[in-house]
Order: structure tokens, then sequence, then C-alpha cells
């Protein structure tokens, strides 16, 4: 039996290099045997990857069988309400968001679209089921709406314009500003109160005080590389 002289592991008689250390085996009272059975695999095995397909096909069965027991159990047991309805949109919400996880030639801005389609549904559902005084086509729809838009105009300036990191920061501070100002008008409709900006002024200060920060960072080259030298953008 011979040990690696350099870190000790014990070896086995076929072995000519340590398999831990690679250190070369020399031992003249027993030499390696090179021909002898190996103790262990000499062809790496491989593993066949999982097919995005068969997992997609997985949550989908998974989802529907889901919303399918649920629907069943609120029609023939649990009944009274229709209580099911979150559970099969939350399903129809799940699979929708995870569709370009498991195919990748789908367009981003139809995805974007697709998920902004699903959570517009899914408040549907709650409105259907909690009618209450106009909350979806006032609130819920728009700011949906908006927030769609706003994710489609920052998923076009990453992939069409190749957008830096510092400008695509600027880029979603300034979306942040307008999605509070508009949540704060939109409340106010809502609420049927004079429209003004509160809260949602003090988000807007400290976007336009980083914004400027930025955008004068961008416009000075010399600034602008030294930001990038020091935070390896
Ligand atoms: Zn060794």
């Amino acid at each position: 039996m011979s040990y690696c002289v350099n870190c000790g592991v014990e070896l086995h008689e076929t072995c000519s290099v340590c398999p831990l250390c690679h250190t070369e085996v020399h031992n003249p009272r027993h030499p390696a045997d090179e021909n002898a059975p190996k103790p262990f695999p000499v062809r790496q095995g491989a593993v066949a990857p999982v097919q995005k397909a068969d997992v997609l096909i997985l949550i989908s069965v998974v989802l529907a069988v889901t919303a399918g027991v649920c629907g069943l159990l609120n029609l023939l047991i649990f009944y009274g309400t229709y209580w099911s309805l979150y559970v099969i949109g939350g399903c129809v919400l799940l699979w929708v968001f995870c569709l370009p996880m498991f195919l990748p030639k789908i367009s981003p801005y139809v995805s974007i679209l697709l998920d902004g389609g699903g959570i517009a549904m899914y408040f549907g559902i709650i409105a259907w089921l909690h009618p209450g005084r106009g909350w979806y086509p006032d609130l819920a729809v728009p700011l949906t709406v908006l927030a769609t838009g706003l994710i489609l105009l920052f998923a076009v300036c990453v992939r069409q314009i190749h957008a830096s990191i510092l400008s695509c920061a600027a880029l979603l501070l300034a979306e942040t500003a307008v999605y509070t100002i508009a949540v704060e008008l939109l409340i106010d409709r809502f609420r049927q109160t004079p429209p003004g900006l509160t809260w949602s002024a003090i988000v807007l200060t400290c976007c336009v005080i980083i914004d400027a920060a930025l955008i004068t960072i961008l416009r000075h080259s010399r600034l602008r590389e030294e930001v990038r030298r020091r935070m390896h953008i």
C-alpha cells in the first residue's frame, strides 16, 4: 500500500499519480500496475439535462390539477362563495409568470404584456368577488397599465438601446417618481378629493436629487469613467 508523499492520501495500486494533489507516485517496492482494474470509473458519466419543456409540462399539470381540484371542492363541498376563483386565478397568474423561463423564444415584450394582463385579470377576479366603489376601473386598471408601460419602456432601453447601468438606474428612478405621483393622483381622484402632491413629493424630491447626480456623472466622461472603475460597472 502506498501513500502520497505530499498529501498523505492512501493510493490504490493502479495510481501512478495522486488523484488528490496530482503528485507523481514512486514506490520501488510496489510500482503502479496501470493494467489492474481501477477502483473508480475511468469515464465520466453524464446525466441528460432536464428539458425546459418537461419542467413546463410538470408545472402546468400541477397548477391545472390544483385549480381543478379547488374548483371541484368549491362546487361540491365548500360552496357558498366563489373562493376557488382566487386559487384558479393565482394558478393562471403563476403559469403566465413562469412562461418566459421555459419558452426562451417568447419575446420579453410579449411576456411583460402577458404579465400585466394576468395581474389585471387577477384584480378583476377580486373586484368581481368584492364589488366596491369602482376601485377596479379607477385604481387597479390604470396603475397596472402604467406599471406595464413603464416596465416595457425600461426593457426597451436595456435591450434595444443597450443603455449603461448608470443610465438604467437614472431611468428607473424617473419611472419610480412618475409611478408614485400617478398613485397619489389616482387615489385623490378615487377619493374625490382635490388633487395634490404630499407624500409622493418626498419620493419625487429624492429621485430628482439622485437623478441629477447620475445625469451629471453621465455627461462628464472623467466622472463617468471614475465611477465605473471604482464600482466595477
Ligand atoms: Zn497527494
